[in-house]
């Protein structure tokens, strides 16, 4: 068997139903990707050990807050340490991750506010596996 480059993926982006409202955010193109490379789909927020759904979260400065202020940084942090057993695991290079995300957001998030203004900056996740030299894509880089 050929071997097929493996990706880490935002499981939402796959149709899995991980999002905070129970929802996903499947994306075609993401989809088709899984005819050329195997895409393994992670939900940092699930491996944090919040549930789902759950209530919206934002990053602000290096804290992450629920709109009601309770403050789940660790939920995130923890999260990101999950995904990054998986990615070394496998030896995986590169990954797909939703844009905006206070997890998984890569170059846009919104800003802490709840008024979804966006603002430049990288979820907990992203940050993690940047730092660990994965090359990182959004779905809107596809
Ligand atoms: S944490 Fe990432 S994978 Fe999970 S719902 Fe949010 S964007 Fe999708």
């Amino acid at each position: 068997m050929k071997n097929k480059n493996i990706i880490i993926c935002s499981a939402c982006l796959l149709g899995i139903n991980c999002r905070y409202d129970g929802k996903n955010n499947l994306n075609k193109k993401v989809l088709d990707l899984t005819k050329k490379a195997i895409l393994i789909p992670v939900c940092p927020e699930q491996f944090g050990g919040l549930p789902t759904p759950r209530e919206p979260a934002e990053q602000k400065g290096n804290k992450v807050f629920t709109k009601s202020g309770k403050d789940v940084t660790k939920y995130f942090l923890k999260g990101a340490k999950e995904v990054l057993k998986i990615v070394k695991f496998f030896g995986i290079k590169e990954a797909i991750l939703k844009q905006k995300s206070p997890s998984c957001g890569y170059g846009k998030i919104y800003d802490g506010t709840f008024s979804g203004k966006l603002i430049e900056g990288n979820g907990i996740t992203t940050k993690l596996l940047k730092k660990k030299k994965i090359k990182i894509f959004s779905e809107e880089d596809l």
